[in-house]
């Protein structure tokens, strides 16, 4: 269990949800860190008062420390001060909920001082699972989800002594705003359009990959590396309710299930609470009220995307890496309106064949695999 947590990432959406859970039960914050909204981070330290105040941006981080110079809170600036943030020694757990592969070099940063890492940037687990997942082995650190589909599992599979009897994963997926459109009527959304999910308000970047589906594709993979399965067990099914968050399905038959409203502060307050459960002040879910459950194909020609990611998956080494640097590119692209939806996915298929596939990768192999993809795509953009 929890008592003192660093945020990485704590202006976003899931760091804005993890202020609250953490207010709720009374957690102590060691560290906060943005990117660049000073003002945003000034009224949660004030408020948290941590020990350390962190904006990758360094202009904005002189701003916050003229914001902050009454109180005895170091404000720090740039991208190695996330490192430090990462591993305050007195936090017991750090929330990575930066978007995008930045996170990396915090995420092994925190697991080699043994802390809890409450793991929401998919990103980092995408491009370097096994390096993430042997390090936290060897260093014997805790890596509990907070991605809902991954914290469903992680509870479905509470009380599974051998992972041989697990026979696939199942991982929930609402379909996103455009569900059951055709190919060419996909091809014309603009940034508003794909801005649009139907269930859940997250940060721009994952609401375009729920839009194509790379989310999905990202969570697959995700789910690989936690859960050292191979691609065979990992299986996708369309459920638009966002009521069941996924599903294992056991070698005898049996399927667990999670159930929960849409809110992310249930898997946040688990990543903090496990192996325990605390009271929650949300709504319960009201079965007597849910719409009916209903499950479906995804179709992998609509939305290009999931295929993208499950060939990356089935190729390993740094073929992830490549696909989520082309992935986080595209979209940044498509985000500033300068490519259209479609793009996205011709654009990672493209960097994908440009950029050779190593096995076996060192971490210098996936920075590198991640900034060639990131170039491809320029290129060709
Ligand atoms: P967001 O865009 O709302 O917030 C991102 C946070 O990261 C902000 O605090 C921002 O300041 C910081 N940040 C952005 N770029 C940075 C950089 N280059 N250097 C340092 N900090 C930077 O994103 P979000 O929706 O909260 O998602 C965060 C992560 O959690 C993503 O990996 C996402 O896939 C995952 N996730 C989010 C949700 C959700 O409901 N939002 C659900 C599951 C998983
Ligand atoms: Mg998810």
């Amino acid at each position: 269990m929890s008592k003192t947590i660093s945020i990485l990432g704590a202006t976003g959406s899931i760091g804005r949800q993890t202020l609250d859970v953490a207010e709720q039960l009374g957690l102590r914050v060691a560290a906060l860190t943005a990117n660049s909204n000073a003002e945003r981070l000034e009224a949660q330290a004030r408020k948290f008062r941590p020990r350390l105040a962190v904006l990758t941006d360094e202009a904005a981080a002189k701003d916050l420390a003229v914001r902050l110079a009454d109180t005895d809170i170091r404000v720090l600036g740039g991208p190695e001060a996330l490192l430090e943030a990462a591993v305050c020694p007195e936090a017991d757990t750090v929330v990575t909920a930066v978007v995008g592969m930045v996170g990396l070099k915090p995420t092994l940063a925190a697991i080699r001082e043994k802390k809890r890492i409450a793991l929401a940037n998919k990103e980092t687990l995408v491009c370097a699972g096994q390096l993430v997942m042997d390090a936290a082995d060897t260093y014997g650190a805790e890596i509990v989800p907070v991605d809902s589909e991954h914290s469903a599992i992680f509870q479905c599979l509470q009380g599974c002594a051998d992972r041989r009897e697990i026979k696939r994963l199942i991982l929930t997926c609402s379909g996103g705003p455009f569900y059951g459109m055709m190919a060419e009527e996909v091809g014309k959304m603009t940034r508003a359009d794909a801005l649009c999910h139907p269930n859940w308000t997250m940060g721009p970047k994952i609401t375009v990959d729920c839009a194509t589906l790379m989310n999905k594709g990202l969570e697959v993979i995700e789910a690989m590396r936690l859960y050292r399965l191979p691609l065979e067990q990992v299986s996708v099914v369309i459920h638009r309710q966002s009521i069941v968050h996924s599903l294992v399905e056991y070698r005898d038959g049996a399927v667990l299930a999670q159930l929960g409203t849409p809110d992310m502060r249930l898997p946040i307050r688990y990543a903090m609470t496990w192996p325990h459960r605390a009271d929650n002040p949300a709504e319960p879910l009201d079965l007597l009220a849910c719409p009916p459950l209903t499950f479906a194909q995804p179709d992998r020609d609509v939305f290009p995307c999931l295929r993208l990611a499950e060939e990356a998956a089935e190729e390993g080494g740094t073929a992830c890496a490549i696909l989520n640097g082309a992935n986080e590119e595209a979209v940044g692209l498509f985000l500033a309106e300068k490519i259209g939806f479609s793009d996205i996915p011709r654009l990672v298929e493209a960097a994908r064949a440009a950029v050779a596939v190593q096995q076996d990768p060192s971490l210098e192999d996936i920075l590198a695999a991640d900034q060639a993809a990131r170039q491809a795509v320029l290129a060709r953009a």
